[in-house]
């Protein structure tokens, strides 16, 4: 019997694999002709970063020689591309003209590089990263030195830039989302991974939009949407790939975001299968090497008539940096019933997901050895209830009773680092205690220095006092911030100024969180110490911030919201009255009432509507009233010297100086101010947080004051002769509390806390202080004060303003 014709289009790992499967099945039971747009044999293609780099050859990389597809009698044809399939006629046609036929056809394709149409991506020196000409060409590139721009920092741009690097090149690399790799890490993985990309000298901007690549004659730089400019000799795009389905579509195969097949790897034609990342199955379109594998065993058993179903994969994620150990498999996001598992140690984070007593994801960064484990529990669904409490310490603990987790700590092998910062191991520390009879944390961090830099071990160091004093050990009782960490919140931010820490992830990794993205307390907290104490630097987190804030209006109990624009120390003009009044008439508001802080709130406006109404108020001239804000308010005023006989000072006038300097700030808890212009008192300052009552003598200032569910009356903090003074101090008080406050702590209760001495001595007192927090204050105020309703007019967050009710913590107009 003749052996039934084969035609394979493509010959990428998956098509080599279908081969190799048949030949060792079923030596002879096609004749096989194998089509290849690119001019070679199948290599290793998830090694090409090797090649890239130096480490490896061309030659050290091939999985078929030329003599395994002679001695397997197949026609091999090289650069040779099909331009047409004919389900019809059973026919190929090459680039050349020529015509096939077939009794089998087997789709390869493989994927495309996806290639963002900037202006100039088709400069010469703009290269993408699929194949062995792309490797050749930054090769190439790489000779000329210079800068190479990789554009996408996932995994194969991030191979890139390592092989560049290694190459002798400058590379930076552009990402526009907020961390690396986000698809496989979450972000505590991606932190670190980007620490360790830049400790090898590459640069990476992330939240990087590319504009355009610049040049005329070839690449010369890239611009970013902000306007930086990266001049450079090499672009690579590595933004993602695409299934190649053109071919498998011009012939009338059902295509939808890949070829699609069923179980049996089979296209909607008869006779004509697909195996690899042209195609998708089940709805879900592959980008590892491994399920093109499972797929490529049960093409050839099709192909050869055999039983045989694909059924799906989970897939795992390692990139293939020297030195860089990352690993990431399966469902890795938060969701309903998801519990995590979360170990970090220094340079090293492991997070696993578990649902209905399934691990169902796994991210681990530093230390990847138990990758393998994990992932075979995970792909076999293994129920782990048993071992929960040892899971994350791997197969080493694994069956064993469960442990709590001093018991966990207690079973480290001595030599088990415990102290990163100052390198003390497990061992040393037991010694200590029980040698020298240590009782405490300060005992221990005094003898081994354990837990005396960072403090990101205490923990740690806790759990071993515990482990070998029992009931003897009494910790210290700080209270946490909480569930998520055992450090209060006076020293995560002393850690967050003395270690620099810059970014959420940062702090959660260096300080070893115990969860993998924090909990609804600590991250709005760590976004304001974070804003707080890196002024610049520090972006903002919508993500951190309750929903009054991130749609910057307050939520109402019907689901629409309230909004409220500023008026300058309760002072407005017939314009904005007006504006107001259409506004309202416009968007059909139900209710405009005068609030206690002295502004108009227009109580009952559609989120959909919100960025129009502030349009229509921006116009006006009318800004963000912060009605909303763990930030100023208000600050009411009286009429003052300007109107009443009574009138000590300008007190209208110095609440509008004072609301212009203080607006748009960000604070632990709200803050509100008032200022009256005798000690009649009409504007109520002395139950307002920072309050100023206005005397012959000049400005007397108060403090620490509440009317809500509290009511205290405030403090007098000092009497000043000047405005000039008054305004400094108000300024200096503000930023001390916003350097020393608790989140959500108010000025009365901080003030309680840290007691009214240390307050006048900082900011009434030592002149010099003043000065200080007052200019660390106007210096924050330089980031802060940008208008959050005209940036959101603008276009910024529109997603926040999609018809829906997000209801999240509401919280008081004013
Ligand atoms: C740099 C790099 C690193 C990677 N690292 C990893 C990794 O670490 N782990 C992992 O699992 N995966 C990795 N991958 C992905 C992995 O290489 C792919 O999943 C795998 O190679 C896809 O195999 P395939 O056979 O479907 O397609 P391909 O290997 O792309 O082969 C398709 C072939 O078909 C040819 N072709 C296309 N159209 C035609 C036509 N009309 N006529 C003739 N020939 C045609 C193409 O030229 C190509 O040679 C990496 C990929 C790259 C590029
Ligand atoms: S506080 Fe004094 S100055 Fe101000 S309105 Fe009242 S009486 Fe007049």
């Amino acid at each position: 019997m003749t052996a039934r014709k084969l035609l394979v289009v493509g010959n990428g790992m998956a098509a080599g694999r279908v081969l190799e499967t048949l030949f060792e099945t079923a030596p002879g039971a096609y004749d096989v002709t194998v089509f290849n747009a690119e001019p070679r044999v199948n290599y290793n293609r998830i090694m090409l970063s090797p090649v890239l780099s130096g480490e490896k050859t061309y030659e050290d990389i091939l999985i078929h020689d030329d003599a395994w597809y002679a001695a397997n009698g197949v026609d091999l044809r090289k650069g040779a591309r099909v331009d047409a399939v004919d389900t019809a006629a059973k026919t190929v046609t090459t680039a050349d003209g020529t015509v096939h036929g077939y009794d089998k056809l087997l789709i390869a394709t493989g994927s495309g590089p996806v290639i963002i149409p900037l202006p100039g991506h088709r400069l010469p020196g703009v290269v993408t990263y699929r194949d062995l000409d792309d490797v050749d060409a930054m090769v190439a590139a790489a000779r000329a030195g210079g800068r190479a721009v990789v554009i996408g920092g996932g995994l194969l741009g991030l191979e890139a830039a390592a092989g560049l690097k290694a190459r002798g090149m400058d590379v930076t690399v552009l990402h526009l989302m907020p961390t690396l790799m986000e698809r496989q890490l979450d972000p505590a993985g991606g932190y670190l991974l980007q620490r360790a990309i830049e400790d090898r000298g590459i640069e990476v901007i992330c939240k990087a939009n590319t504009e355009a690549i610049l040049g005329t004659d070839r690449v010369e730089g890239v611009r970013l949407a902000d306007g930086r400019e990266i001049a450079c000799t090499l672009v690579v795009m590595a933004v993602g790939i695409r299934p190649a389905t053109a071919l498998a579509k011009a012939a009338g195969i059902a295509v939808a975001r890949g070829v699609v097949v069923d179980d049996q790897m089979r296209t909607s034609a008869a006779d004509v299968l697909a195996v690899g990342e042209c195609v998708e199955h089940r709805g879900a379109c592959y980008g590892l090497v491994a399920p093109l594998y499972e797929m490529a065993k049960v093409a050839a058993k099709t192909l050869l008539g055999e039983a045989a179903a694909y059924e799906g994969s989970v897939t795992s994620t390692k990139l293939k940096v020297t030195g860089i150990d990352v690993f990431s498999a399966g469902d890795f996001a938060e969701g309903e019933g998801r519990q995590e598992i979360v170990y970090r140690a220094p340079g090293v984070y492991k997070r696993l997901v578990l649902k209905d007593d399934r691990l169902i994801g796994a991210v681990l960064y530093g230390d990847t050895a138990d990758g393998g484990w994990f992932f075979d529990l995970l792909r076999g669904g293994t129920e782990v209830a048993a071992m929960r409490d040892t899971l994350i310490f791997g197969p080493a603990f694994a069956g064993a009773a469960p442990l709590d987790p001093t018991a966990a700590v207690a079973a480290l092998p001595d030599d088990a680092q415990v102290c990163g910062c100052n390198g003390v191991c497990k061992g040393t520390i037991v010694k200590a205690i029980t040698d020298k009879g240590l009782t405490g944390l300060d005992d221990v961090r005094a003898h081994t220095k354990a837990s005396a830099s960072c403090g990101s071990c205490t923990p740690l160091v806790e759990k071993l006092l515990v482990a070998t004093l029992g009931g003897a050990y009494a910790a210290a009782a700080v209270p946490p911030m909480c569930k998520c960490t055992d450090l209060g919140h006076d020293e995560v931010r002393r850690l967050i100024v003395a270690k620099e820490l810059k970014s959420i992830p940062a702090v959660m990794q260096e300080l070893g969180w115990k969860t993998s993205c924090g909990c609804a307390k600590c991250r709005p907290a760590l976004n304001y110490y974070l804003l707080c104490d890196w002024p610049g630097e520090y972006e903002d987190d919508q993500q951190s911030r309750f929903v009054n804030e991130r749609v910057h209006a307050n939520i109402q109990k019907d689901g629409t919201y309230s909004v409220v624009p500023r008026m300058w120390g309760g002072l407005t003009t017939p314009d904005e009255l007006r504006a107001i009044a259409d506004v309202a008439d416009k968007f059909k508001i139900p209710t405009v009432k005068v609030t206690g802080g002295q502004r108009i709130d227009l109580l009952g406006v559609k989120k959909e509507d919100l960025p129009a109404v502030w349009a229509d108020l921006g116009k006006a001239g009318m800004i963000s009233g912060a009605a909303y804000a763990k930030g100023l308010r208000t600050v009411k005023t009286c009429v003052g010297s300007e109107w009443c006989r009574f009138g000590t000072q300008d007190s209208t006038g110095l609440g509008v100086k004072l609301e212009k300097m203080m607006w748009g700030s960000w604070s632990p808890a709200k803050v509100k101010l008032g200022v009256s212009g005798c000690p009649r008192n009409c504007a109520e300052a002395t139950c307002k947080d920072i309050g100023i009552v206005c005397v012959d003598a000049g400005y007397e200032i108060h403090y620490a004051g509440a009317a809500g569910m509290h009511v205290k009356q405030t403090e007098v903090l000092t009497l000043v002769a000047t405005e000039a003074e008054a305004m400094e101090i108000v300024a200096a008080l503000t930023q001390l509390y916003r350097e020393q406050g608790r989140y959500l702590e108010r000025i009365y209760k901080w003030a309680a806390r840290v007691g009214g001495d240390s307050i006048r001595a900082a900011v009434v007192d030592d002149l010099d202080k003043r000065r200080h927090y007052a200019a660390r204050f106007h210096h924050s105020q330089r980031f802060a004060q940008v208008d959050p309703w005209a940036e959101r007019v603008g276009g910024r967050h529109a997603h926040e303003f999609a018809p829906m009710a997000a209801l999240g913590i509401g919280e008081a107009a004013e």
